[in-house]
C-alpha cells in the first residue's frame, strides 16, 4: 500500500476548475455571502486553535487592505466558493487564532485547511517568480481565477508550474537504511536523499542517478511510494523506496557532510541519544523514513 495521508498531500474542497473560465468568477465570489476567504501575508495564513486554516466572510473584509494574489480554489460540499486573498496588513484575528506558516502547521491543520493553505502557498509563489512571459518578456495577466497567465502581446498561456522531485530511502541487503545530513544542516538532522527530476529522465533513472551522485550507492529496484506537494516553491515530491545494489559510501561532500546505513535498532538508539534527529512530520522524507521502519517514530524520543 502506498503512503496515504502525507500531510501536504491532503485536501476537502472540489477545484471545480469548470468555474475558472467565467471573467466575474473573483468578483462575483467578492460579493456573495456564502463565500469562504482565506488571507496570506508572506507566506503565513491565520490559524485557528481547531487547528485550521481561518476563514473569513466577505462581510467580514470590509476595511481589510488586499494585496495582488486573488485565487479561486474551488468549492466545498454545499457549493460555497472558497477565495485565496493577499493581504498588505495584517488585519484583527479571533480569539486564539495566529498566523502560521505552512511548514510549522501542515501537519497539524485538518484535511480542509491542509489543502487550502498548500494550494495557496503554491500558487502564490508561481504568481511571485512569474510575473513576465518566457516566449516574449512582455508582462503577463491573471485569468481563469489565478491558474493561468495570458500574455497580452504574444497571447501565450502560462501554467502554474510544478517542478518533480524524487525522495527517497534507500535499503540495503541487510536491510538498513541509507540517511544522509546535508553540507549545510544541523549537526545531528539526518534525512533521506533527494534530488531533482532531468529534463530526459524518468523517475527510477532519477532516484538511482541522485542516490549515486550523492553518496556512491549504486540502485537496482525502484518502488514508488506516495507523492505529495512541497510549495517552497514549487516542488512535488515523489517518494521512492530503493534497493541497494552496493554498500560501499563515498560522499558527494558538495551536497553531503554524511551519509550513513543505519540498523532500525542502530536508529532507535541514536534517537533515544539525541545523536539523529529526524525531519518534521510535515515531510515526505519521516514518512518514507517511518515506512521502512515499520512504526510512526514518536517526536519526543523519551516517549518510546
Ligand atoms: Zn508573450
Amino acid at each position: 500500500m502506498h503512503l496515504e495521508r502525507l500531510a501536504l498531500s491532503r485536501s476537502t474542497l472540489d477545484r471545480a476548475a469548470h468555474r475558472r473560465s467565467d471573467p466575474r468568477l473573483i468578483a462575483t465570489l467578492l460579493a456573495d455571502p456564502t463565500a469562504r476567504v482565506a488571507l496570506f501575508h508572506e507566506g503565513e495564513t491565520a490559524v485557528t486553535t481547531a487547528p485550521t486554516v481561518h476563514l473569513w466572510s466577505v462581510e467580514e473584509l470590509a476595511g481589510v487592505k488586499t494585496g495582488e494574489h486573488q485565487f479561486f480554489l474551488g468549492e466545498d460540499e454545499q457549493g460555497r466558493g472558497y477565495l485565496a486573498l493577499s493581504v498588505t496588513e495584517r488585519p484583527p484575528l479571533p480569539e486564539g487564532a495566529s498566523w502560521a506558516t505552512l511548514r510549522d502547521t501542515g501537519a497539524l491543520l485538518d484535511d480542509s485547511g491542509a489543502g487550502i493553505f498548500t494550494t495557496a502557498v503554491a500558487l502564490i509563489a508561481w504568481h511571485t517568480f512569474h510575473t513576465h512571459c518566457a516566449n516574449c518578456g512582455t508582462g503577463t495577466e491573471v485569468v481563469q481565477g489565478g491558474w493561468v497567465r495570458l500574455c497580452p502581446n504574444c497571447r501565450r498561456e502560462h501554467y502554474p508550474r510544478t517542478d518533480p522531485a524524487v525522495i527517497m530511502t534507500v535499503v540495503g541487503p541487510d536491510d538498513r537504511v541509507l540517511l544522509g545530513r546535508g553540507a549545510t544542516w544541523p549537526e545531528n538532522r539526518y534525512s533521506t536523499l533527494a534530488g531533482f527530476v532531468e529534463p530526459g529522465e524518468s523517475l527510477e533513472d532519477a532516484v538511482r542517478r541522485e542516490v549515486a551522485e550523492e553518496s556512491g550507492v549504486l540502485v537496482g529496484d525502484v518502488a514508488y511510494r506516495g507523492s505529495q506537494p512541497w510549495p517552497f516553491p514549487s516542488s512535488l515530491m515523489l517518494g521512492f523506496r530503493g534497493e541497494a545494489l552496493s554498500s560501499r559510501i563515498r560522499v558527494d561532500e558538495l551536497e553531503l557532510a554524511e551519509a550513513r546505513w543505519w540498523s532500525r535498532e542502530e536508529l532507535q538508539a541514536d534517537i533515544k541519544a539525541g545523536r539523529v534527529v529526524l525531519p518534521p512530520a510535515v515531510s515526505i522524507a519521516r514518512r518514507l523514513i517511518e515506512d521502512w521502519f515499520g512504526a510512526p517514530i514518536p517526536d519526543d524520543p523519551s516517549a518510546w
